[in-house]
């Protein structure tokens, strides 16, 4: 299929007819267990734990989707990232991004370091200061790009460059972008990360994740944790993903152009601050944004003058939903310090920059018009 485009891929990657009826939709296998054909020879699955047809055909377009040798598809993101760091063992080193998901600090520091596995947070956006913190032990540099909710960007090549000159691996969290704006393997990655919740399923129904490798020893050890581990994304959960990358490419044109447009309109607005929005020209790393990634997506944060205010314009928005969450086909506005950063102490909050005025926006495909004029009439308000 490699020799197809993005939205060919996302339409027919995993998702040829059923060979057996000849249905169009991949069939959702619900079956924990399959006949054998004599003893220890089956059909290609035994145990749905191990494998499911369903969730071969997503693993397919995900591996396709992100340039990558194998898929796999997990419960949840955060399953994903377990299984990412299930292989680690006591004394290993892991750099990972400062400004990382919130959920992946909870995992790491009360979970992942009680293994013995030291996690070292590191401005990743500084290429010296990743430079800095490698050491011999070190064997996985974990980074996110943009990171959430200041659109702050990392140089993917330049952190591989250094990560693979020592021996280290580079896992990506692209969930942010998707795989329609950013090929994190095509830039040296060599695992790519998802939460499917987001844009890869689009439509706010459903947990999942997913890893992507580049080598067959990735695809050993991520299905060597789906078995024995067990956190593996059910069939139904797998139609739902595959069913919304037939459409991501078309979502995602559409969540970039009212991205922009809403970027544009806040950029302008008296009561917006510190808007971060990698499309604009003024945000400081626009020229790497436009370097390694395809687009600019929906995802962007601006400060109101303080938590009330930002209580205000929540309370004051119709279509915009008060809901954390992102990459779904509604608009969502959401308060960071108590909704993904409410975990980490007012301090770190602090000295990461993210303020009790902070609001993340997830800009849908609605029209633009009525978004704007939804923004605007809530802003009136605060
Ligand atoms: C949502 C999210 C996750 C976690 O994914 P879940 O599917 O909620 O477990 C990880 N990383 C990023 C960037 C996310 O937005």
């Amino acid at each position: 299929m490699a020799e197809y485009k993005y939205s060919t891929l996302a339409v027919h990657a995993g998702q040829h007819p059923c060979p057996l009826t000849g249905a169009v939709n991949v069939p959702v296998y619900l079956s924990s267990t399959f006949e054998l054909t004599g003893i220890g020879t089956d059909r290609g699955w035994d145990y749905s734990r191990a494998g499911n047809p369903t969730r071969d055909r997503l693993e397919t377009a995900l591996a396709a989707l992100e340039g990558g040798h194998s898929g796999h598809a997990f419960a949840s993101g955060m399953a994903a990232i377990y299984a990412l760091v299930a292989m680690l063992r006591a004394g290993d080193h892991v750099v990972c991004s400062r400004d990382v998901y919130a959920g992946t600090v909870r995992l790491f520091d009360q979970i992942v370091s009680g293994y013995g596995i030291e996690i070292e947070y590191v401005d990743t956006s500084d290429l010296k200061a990743v430079e800095a913190a490698m050491r011999p032990a070190t064997k996985l540099v974990h980074i996110e790009s943009p990171s959430n909710p200041l659109m702050i960007l990392t140089d993917i090549a330049g952190v591989c460059a250094i990560a693979h000159a020592r021996g280290a691996e580079v896992s990506v969290d692209n969930t942010f972008l998707s795989p329609a704006l950013q090929s994190p393997i095509a830039l040296g990655a060599d695992i790519v990360m998802h939460s499917t919740t987001k844009y890869l399923n689009g439509h706010s129904d459903g947990i999942g994740g997913a890893l992507i490798g580049t080598k067959p020893e990735h695809k050993e050890r991520f299905l060597l944790v789906q078995k024995a581990a067990g956190s593996i994304l059910s069939p139904f959960e797998c139609f739902l993903v595959l069913r919304g990358i037939k459409t991501m490419p078309l979502r995602i044109k559409q969540h970039e152009e009212n991205g922009r447009v809403v970027a544009e309109f806040l950029s302008t607005h008296p009561k917006v601050e510190k808007l971060a929005y990698p499309g604009l020209k003024s945000h400081p790393q626009h020229a790497l944004a436009v370097k390694q990634q395809k687009g600019f997506g929906s995802m962007m944060s601006f400060e109101l003058e303080g938590r009330e205010a930002a209580g205000r314009f929540l309370g004051a928005l119709k279509l915009f939903l008060n809901a954390e969450s992102l990459g779904g086909v509604e608009s969502l506005a959401s308060h960071s310090a108590t909704t993904t950063h409410a975990s980490v102490s007012a301090e770190t909050r602090a000295g990461m920059g993210i303020t009790e005025g902070r609001i993340r926006l997830s800009i849908g495909i609605e029209d633009k018009e009525d978004l704007i004029a939804d923004l605007d009439g809530a802003l009136g308000k605060v």
